[in-house]
């Protein structure tokens, strides 16, 4: 991690969740980092989804920068049924262990991307597999969202809220959950790799009592700041958090123009919480 002494920790701002095009976002490495400087960020985590390849361009640009990049990712798993997203953070990158099973998510959301395209043509929606092979020559993770926008692009849709409002969100009529993770595959991994695991916006698993249940498992903490979350939501997780003694994350879920409503650092964590994360020394 890049010094932080230059930085003034009553102003410290950690958007500690973001996306790149390695994933759904929309924008570079590089272009993120020149963006979290901009809007005055003192840290970031890159959290692409099933992928850390990112980090290869990510880490020597932000020291040149002498900016503070922290490592992340964010793995899908699934928990009786429902999609559970889980951050893991400060793993080692480099760990095969972690590109193995980014590999393996990976070759799962392939399977599942097909059997979503299948449900697809049942509505003449003529998605091919080419398609999807022409997006993997940017993206290393290609999911939901890239349907939703090649489904846009051609017409289908008015926009990706209705692609997933109708046919690709959780449960509805072209969705298929795949072969996926298990919660206890997923902190296995990221701890393996000595990173610290925390449960990503837990308010949309909607119910309280899921929450609990997942957090049974063997989570370091909780993202309690997240995206443009109402404040009494955020409130609940402090509180759990507290009561569980776990830490506290948060972080925008920045995925450019993939959401062009959520800009990058509109949720942070003050230096406090990221110093118990990250075991910052000054
Ligand atoms: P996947 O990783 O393929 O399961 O896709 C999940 C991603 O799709 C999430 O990380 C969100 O960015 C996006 N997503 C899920 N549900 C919705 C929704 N209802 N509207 C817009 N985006 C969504
Ligand atoms: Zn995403
Ligand atoms: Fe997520
Ligand atoms: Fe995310």
């Amino acid at each position: 991690m890049h010094s932080l002494q230059n930085v003034n920790l009553d102003q410290f701002k950690a958007d500690l969740h973001s996306h790149t095009y390695y994933s759904d976002g929309s924008a570079s490495p590089k272009e993120l980092i020149d963006h979290a400087i901009e809007i005055g960020l003192s840290a970031l985590s890159i959290t692409d989804h099933d992928t850390v390849d990112a980090y290869v361009e990510a880490i020597p640009y932000a020291n040149q920068k002498g900016f503070c990049l922290v490592s992340g990712v964010e793995f899908s798993a699934i928990f009786k049924k429902r999609n559970v997203h889980i951050l893991g953070y400060g793993l080692d990158i480099h760990h095969p262990f972690l590109h193995s099973f980014c590999r393996l998510q990976q070759s799962r959301r392939k399977d599942r991307n097909l059997r979503m395209l299948e449900k697809l043509k049942r509505f003449r929606f003529e998605i091919s597999e080419n398609d999807l092979e022409e997006l993997e020559k940017l993206h290393r993770t290609v999911g939901r969202p890239h349907i939703a926008n090649i489904m846009l692009q051609k017409g289908y849709v008015r926009s990706i809220q209705e692609a997933f409002s109708i046919y690709l969100g959780d449960g509805r009529c072209c969705y298929e959950q795949g072969d996926t993770a298990s919660i206890d595959e997923v902190i296995d991994v990221v701890k393996q790799c000595r990173g610290k695991v925390f449960l990503a916006h837990p308010h949309l698993l909607q119910d309280g009592l899921f929450v609990k249940e997942v957090l049974q498992h063997d989570f370091d903490g909780i993202e309690c700041y997240y995206a443009r979350c109402p404040k009494e939501k955020e409130r609940r997780w402090l509180k759990i958090a507290k009561e569980r003694s776990l830490l506290i994350s948060g972080g925008s879920d920045y995925h450019g123009t993939m959401k062009p409503h959520i800009p990058l650092g509109c949720s942070w964590i003050s230096f406090e919480d990221f110093s118990r994360i990250f075991s910052v020394c000054l």
